[in-house]
């Protein structure tokens, strides 16, 4: 890292738990970062070169030594991220191993040859094939709130399809990215073709204005507009991932006592700082009552505390601007009449950035906290009445990431999913799709375009070419030069041949045809 440090200006990573400073940094300048892709591309050519078994060799080392060292890096999350430990060993380490096995068993069945069959017939002597070729240098920008599972599935997803990666994570949380990176060393990855670039917003532009060929970015809205500008200037392609306002719903028939457990994990774990949390609860009318009344006994059993402790359940924010940004929205909730049943201050007992677990009723669509993303342990919780509302309530928000319908009855379940805007519906489960590596994950509106994981997050780091090779090299095609009215029948009449309704029309519309084959006029 020692040669990316060439600004004046240092940066302070902090334990967001107890303030203490882990790592100071000046950001990569633009000239560091355009150093970093350049030396991608030279180590490219020969990785993507590598047979894939190879690459899925390094993946799998990658794969023991983080088993390994699982432990470890678990702490490492826990001290710059903040969170309780077994949130960084579940979310972070155990879904990064599981995405790990999921490249390995995917990309070479992505990567083979395949055949591109032809159904018209005056195609048939050709054979077509797509092969997946990587981009090149493939750029990944990483929020802080999962430092290290979100930059490891998307990175991992780029190396074993052949792309170099230059990976920018957070300033709050780059030394999550630097251990993915050693462990990505120690498993035999050639020297290059991943890079860590540490820095800010600034380094972040430089590497969208760098030589990359192909950008995943996760982080905010506001910064996703930004990056979509300056890539389509120089149409680039950018896979983006950005914030939500996930609802859930909560149907008559379900069991409460489960679906307000939920919505208490949903909403409070990882502090709240989760793109898929629990933003907003919609309860149907009957059951709402004692819902509220189990959500707010359950939050306020919640320990805060630092992550090291095991006993924690709820984190610290991971900074003062975070703070402030949950306690304007939840203030701005109370002066439009919401009630704070529980929670709805900070705890500078435990910590300078620790925020109590806070449940709002009486809440209304007019309210920030129902309308932008909070990003804290907040639970906003509204009534609904019949199911159509519910749909038309979830509906009714800019983003589009994910969302939970909670029932007994599946059936109902999965045709209320179909109704709602977003890019993953879960029945009776909230946020752990984010670890079924199997799962598309991405949004719709402004929650982003493209997906990581699963097949279509393998597909979003190759481009894919068609290859089509004819048959009958010696021979001059029908269709080219030599036209005139009779070959305009003859094609009318192939035409009909293929598509015409009637038996008939189709047989004189053949003979017709195959008059074309022995014209003379053909060149
Ligand atoms: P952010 O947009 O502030 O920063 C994200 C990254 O972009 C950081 O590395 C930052 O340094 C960089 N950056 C900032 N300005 C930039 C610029 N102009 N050009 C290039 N890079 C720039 O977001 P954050 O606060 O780090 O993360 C929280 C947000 O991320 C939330 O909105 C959350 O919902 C979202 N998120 C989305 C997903 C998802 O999968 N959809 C997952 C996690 C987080």
């Amino acid at each position: 890292m020692a040669d990316v440090l060439t600004a004046d200006r240092t940066i302070r990573v902090m334990n967001p738990a107890t303030g203490e400073w882990l790592m100071e940094f000046a950001p990569a300048t633009a000239d560091a970062v355009n150093a970093a892709v350049a030396a991608a591309r030279s180590s490219q050519t020969a990785w993507a070169a590598t047979p894939v078994a190879e690459r899925v060799a390094v993946l799998r080392k990658f794969q023991r030594s983080l088993h390994e060292q699982k432990d470890e890096v678990a702490a490492l999350i826990t001290d710059e991220a903040g969170k309780p430990r077994v949130e960084s060993l579940l979310a972070e380490v155990l879904v990064t191993l599981d995405a790990a096995n999921f490249c390995a068993r995917e990309a070479p069945r992505l990567l083979a040859l395949q055949r591109v069959p032809h159904a018209n017939l005056a195609l048939k002597a050709k054979r077509g094939y797509l092969v997946r070729e990587p981009y090149g240098v493939i750029g990944i920008i990483s929020p802080w709130n999962y430092p290290f599972s979100i930059p490891a599935s998307e990175t991992m997803a780029a190396l074993v399809t052949g792309n170099a990666v230059v990976l920018k994570p957070s300033e709050l949380t780059p030394l999550s990215a630097l251990r993915l990176k050693a462990l990505m060393d120690e498993a035999g990855l050639p020297a290059g073709v991943l890079q860590v670039v540490v820095g800010d917003s600034g380094t972040g532009a430089a590497l969208v204005a760098s030589a990359i060929d192909k950008l995943i970015f996760t982080g905010s809205v506001a910064t996703g507009k930004k990056i979509a500008e300056a890539a389509a200037a120089k149409l680039m392609p950018v896979v983006l991932e950005l914030g939500g306002k996930d609802p859930m719903i909560v149907l008559a028939d379900a069991d409460v006592e489960i679906a307000s457990s939920a919505a208490v994990w949903g909403a409070f774990m990882n502090a709240g700082q989760t793109c898929l949390s629990v933003e907003r609860c919609y309860v149907q009318k009957d059951i709402y009552p004692v819902f509220v009344e189990r959500c707010v006994e359950k939050a306020k059993r919640l320990k805060v505390g630092h992550g090291s402790d095991p006993q924690s359940d709820v984190g610290p924010a991971i900074s003062q601007a975070q703070l402030r940004a949950i306690e304007a929205q939840v203030q701005d909730a109370a002066s439009q009449g919401a009630r704070i049943v529980t929670g709805g201050h900070r705890l500078p007992d435990v910590g300078e950035n620790f925020y109590a677990p806070t449940v709002l009723v009486d809440v209304h669509h007019g309210m920030r906290v129902m309308r932008e993303e909070t990003f804290g342990p907040v639970l906003p919780i509204m009534p609904f009445t019949t199911d159509d509302a519910s749909v038309a309530l979830a509906n009714d928000s800019q983003f589009g990431l994910s969302a939970s319908v909670w029932t007994k009855d599946r059936k109902r379940g999965e045709a209320l999913a179909r109704r709602i805007e977003a890019g993953t519906v879960m029945v009776n489960d909230a946020i752990s799709c984010f670890g079924v590596s199997e799962a598309p994950h991405g949004g719709v509106k402004s929650s982003g375009l493209g997906r990581t994981h699963g097949i279509a997050g393998l597909e979003e780091m190759v481009r894919a070419k068609y290859i089509d090779s004819d048959l009958l090299p010696g021979m001059a095609k029908v269709w080219w030069y030599g036209y005139g009215s009779d070959f305009l029948a003859q094609m009318q009449g192939f035409t009909d041949f293929l598509f015409a309704r009637r038996t008939t029309a189709r047989l004189a519309g053949g003979m017709k045809a195959m008059k074309a084959f022995s014209r003379r006029n053909r060149f």
